[in-house]
């Protein structure tokens, strides 16, 4: 008998029917002999409908607020999931997420967990019941307000309570049948991966391939978790997120014969700003940069252009969440920096392997993919194990197609994507 975590999201509870699907394969498990916690996710769209709502209200919601509204999402389905659940004579109980002991700091819209103390979770698996806990929020013992983990974060809920109750494995159901190597909705041809390291996963979940939430496997990889990404819409066997033991060996310590590229990851949720004509001097980005982060805005790429010798001047642009745009926009304004450009209509497409440490050669082989296929690169940026473009949003899906074939990606048949809008 083990101890098993199994997470839900939005898609896999979007009505009753979903939620009595989901409540029995809980229950098959619990009659497997283990023991059952469950974190879950708001039914369907209903995160993104009450933010809808909430931006009817007023154009800029108070965060504390806001973040009250959202966690009622996660408050439906944890209570219907668990009705069903004992309708079918099983005892089980849900607990928000300050019951269950996940306590954040105090930001709210993107709390980070600061410790985790699941007395009640034990508890009820003490006394033989499943624990159901709503995902994606805690509570602050600073403020004593409910606050949320960021979009995705009922993953890292998961995760967290894996790590705190020493879960033999935690289970990720989606409406995928697991990674794949490029999002199944924008590549139908998208290959299956039935392993892959948490480090690679970690850079497509940054570069935006949002099947996992990046915090999630962070937090996975630091205490040891291994996750399972898996369909809740059949019982086929998933993708395996592990931490190989050392570089280029597999769990056991065996050596491993890495493919090049693991997959590639596409986002459509970035802007670009450009802060036109600045002095090329000592100071200015730190100045520009300074004024950003004081934002608390995430910025992504920086390009530096070469200045023009007759003038003197520079462009400088960067990549940042659209979300953040207008916040910098307004921040720069006031420090004095008028001519500035705003882009959104720009797409990031990121080439993501382990193998490229030791492979030269897949720039020039990302590139002519991109050139051959007539789409412009705007911006380029690499890690040790990723490579990133950005152009413009309307070409993505041919950008992402083009890289995907050019790499010999491409699966035989097509990905089923189960359910879900993709919202
Ligand atoms: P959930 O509601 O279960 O949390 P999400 O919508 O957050 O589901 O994540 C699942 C979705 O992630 C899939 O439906 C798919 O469109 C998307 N996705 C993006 N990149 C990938 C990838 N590399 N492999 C699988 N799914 C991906
Ligand atoms: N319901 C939240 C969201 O839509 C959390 C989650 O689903 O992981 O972002
Ligand atoms: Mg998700």
């Amino acid at each position: 008998m083990g101890l098993i975590v199994q997470k839900f999201g939005g898609s896999s509870v979007a009505d009753a029917e979903s939620i009595k699907r989901v409540a029995k394969r809980i229950v098959e498990t619990r009659k497997a002999g283990h023991e059952v916690v469950v974190a879950v996710s708001a039914m369907g769209d209903t995160t993104d409908e009450l933010l809808d709502l909430a931006h009817r209200v007023t154009l800029l919601p108070a965060p504390r607020e806001l973040d009250m509204l959202l966690t009622a999402g996660e408050r439906i389905s944890m209570a219907l999931l668990a009705m069903a659940i004992r309708s079918m004579g099983h005892d089980a109980r849900s607990f928000t997420g300050s019951q269950a002991g996940m306590i954040t700091d105090a930001q709210h819209g993107a709390a980070r967990i600061v410790d985790v103390t699941p007395g009640r979770i034990r508890e009820a698996l003490d006394e033989g019941a499943i624990a159901i806990v709503a995902g994606f929020q805690g509570f602050s013992r600073d403020t004593r307000d409910i606050t949320t983990l960021g979009r995705g974060g009922s993953d890292t809920t998961a995760v967290a309570l894996a790590a705190a109750l020493d879960a033999d494995v935690c289970e990720i159901y989606t409406d995928v049948d697991g990674i794949f190597t490029s999002d199944p909705r924008m590549v139908p041809r998208a290959r299956f991966i039935p392993r892959i390291t948490s480090e690679e996963m970690l850079e497509l979940a940054a570069a935006g391939a949002k099947v996992l939430h990046i915090r999630a496997v962070e937090y996975a990889r630091r205490h040891g978790v291994t996750l399972h990404v898996r369909s809740s819409f059949n019982n086929k066997q998933g993708t395996i997120v592990y931490n190989p033991a050392g570089p280029g060996l597999d769990a056991k310590g065996a050596p491993v014969e890495e493919p090049v590229i693991a997959g590639v990851a596409t986002d459509l949720g970035e802007a670009k700003i450009t802060v036109v004509g600045v002095r090329d001097e000592p100071g200015k980005a730190a100045g520009i940069f300074t004024t950003v982060a004081g934002t608390g805005a995430n910025i992504d790429m920086i390009v530096q252009n070469v200045s023009a010798a007759s003038t003197g001047l520079t462009d400088i642009s960067f990549t940042l969440p659209k979300s953040s745009a207008q916040t910098v926009l307004n921040a720069l304004r006031a420090e004095g920096y008028t001519d500035l450009q705003h882009d959104d209509q720009i797409g990031k497409l990121s080439l993501v392997g382990a193998g490229m440490r030791t492979n030269a050669g897949v720039s020039a082989e990302l590139f002519r993919a991109l050139a051959d296929a007539g789409i412009n690169i705007e911006m380029i940026s690499t890690s040790e194990i990723r490579i990133s473009v950005v152009t413009r949003a309307d070409s993505i899906k041919a950008a992402v197609t083009a890289v995907h074939t050019a790499f010999g990606l491409d699966a035989e048949t097509e990905a089923v994507v189960y359910a879900g809008t993709g919202r």
